[in-house]
């Protein structure tokens, strides 16, 4: 079924109209069945190429092996994306627009004119004079998050395939759901999977490889009162409202995502419930080193405790719950890992960019679930927005990219 000529602009059209927003308020997985209908395309494609192993599996992650073509020792390497895109913002009905030999200035979008693609802030169309500018047209987002990195990895598949004469050991195919919702690794069999390194294409500026994510924590504080009728109060109601509130006007200023950036952590309140007899705060902490983690956590703690002192008839709990580590610290026991993208990114002609994301991937689950994996880039930019755009000509280096990868893996078993 894929033509012979069929380009990673071609797949990647062809995926961003199928709807795979994911869903944070499911618990089912995937969170929404519609991720299976890019999982079914994609199964059938990986087939059509000879795949035979490909396969959906029932939570929606799709699978494929392009067997080794080399009598060479190759570890199996995998490479990675994920199907789903953002709950943040639509993505049904998207309507690519191709804006063919971009010669800058700002791209008005053309289904709301509000919607500009601002070169002041979008400072990376500079590089990107003379090609051709995938956007929406304003009114969904467009789902190169992650669908760039799909199409990517398919063309790099369809070219590794239909050229036998390039020798490479076992390569993987791996597409999850559910990654914007942070569950995409929740399901994957590595057993099936059966890759010894993986690669996710999930970044985002070509050159731009990432080797590090936050250490991340989760702390709920829960706080019950002294509850009392308001009119016979005095010197007797303590109420949690108020001590929640306290500890929350405590928060350090200069500790938090509004005013943090680079490698510095915070300390982020995401919820805030409760009543004059109990509330509940729920927070963040990400750093990148586990000690940074442990600090932040231990001045929060100290907050907390110096504000319940003022309340003495009330009483809290203070519940770390641990949710993924920086994946650096796998991925420096084995620097072949990094070390041959760099050398395949050398390959392509640019050069190799280390950055940390201030974020969490699929790669830094997996990495920890013990198989490691780095990321690389898609050439996709403004994810999670109408704003978000890709350039074909950056789409194709990272195919080019994929398959160097490939080479060297090889060359250096
Ligand atoms: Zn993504």
């Amino acid at each position: 079924m894929s033509l012979p000529h069929d380009t990673v602009l071609d797949r990647f059209l062809r995926y961003v109209v199928i709807d795979t927003q994911s869903d944070p308020t499911s618990s089912a997985q995937p969170s929404t069945e519609k991720q299976k209908d890019l999982g079914r395309l994609l199964e059938r494609e990986l087939k059509a190429l000879g795949l035979d192993d490909a396969h959906l599996d029932e939570h929606g992650n799709v699978y494929a092996t392009i067997p080794a073509n080399t009598k060479k020792d190759v570890p199996a390497i995998c490479f990675c994306s994920h199907m789903d895109t953002a709950p943040d913002f639509s993505g049904t009905g998207v309507k690519p627009q191709l804006v063919r030999n971009y010669q800058g200035g700002d791209i008005t979008l053309t289904g709301d004119p509000s919607q500009v693609i601002r070169v002041a802030s979008h400072p990376q169309l500079h590089d990107q004079i003379g090609h051709d500018i995938v956007t929406t047209d304003g009114t969904t987002l467009l789902g190169a998050d992650d669908k760039a990195g799909v199409a990517e990895i398919m063309s790099a598949a369809q070219f590794l395939v239909r050229n036998p004469e390039i020798p490479h050991g076992p390569v993987k195919i791996l597409f999850t759901t559910d990654e914007e919702i942070g569950r995409g690794a929740d399901k994957v069999d590595l057993k099936t999977l059966g890759a010894r390194f993986a690669y996710t294409l999930d970044g985002s500026t070509v050159g731009e490889i990432e080797n590090e994510t936050f250490s991340a924590d989760g702390v709920t504080i829960d706080i019950s009162g002294v509850a009392m009728h308001p009119g016979y109060a005095k010197g007797k109601m303590e109420n949690a409202i108020k001590a929640a509130s306290d500890i929350v006007a405590r928060l350090p200023r200069d500790i938090a995502p509004e005013t943090t950036e680079g490698r510095e952590g915070f300390i982020h309140p995401l919820d805030i419930s409760g009543s004059m007899e109990a509330a509940r705060i729920q927070l963040i902490i990400r750093d990148f080193r586990e000690g940074g983690l442990k600090e932040k956590e231990d001045l929060l703690e100290k907050i907390t405790s110096e504000v319940m002192a003022t309340y003495p008839g009330s009483s809290h709990t203070f519940t770390v719950k641990h949710q993924y580590r920086n994946m650096k610290e796998v991925l420096d026991r084995h620097p072949e890992i990094m070390e041959n993208l760099e050398e395949s990114v050398r390959r392509v002609g640019l050069e190799p960019v280390r950055h940390s994301i201030r974020g969490g991937t699929d790669g830094s689950r997996l990495s920890f679930m013990g198989l490691p994996c780095p990321n690389i880039y898609t050439g996709g930019h403004a994810y999670h927005s109408p704003l978000e755009w890709v350039s074909v000509q950056d789409m194709e280096t990272a195919v080019k990219t994929i398959v160097e990868l490939v080479k060297v893996w090889e060359e250096r078993a």
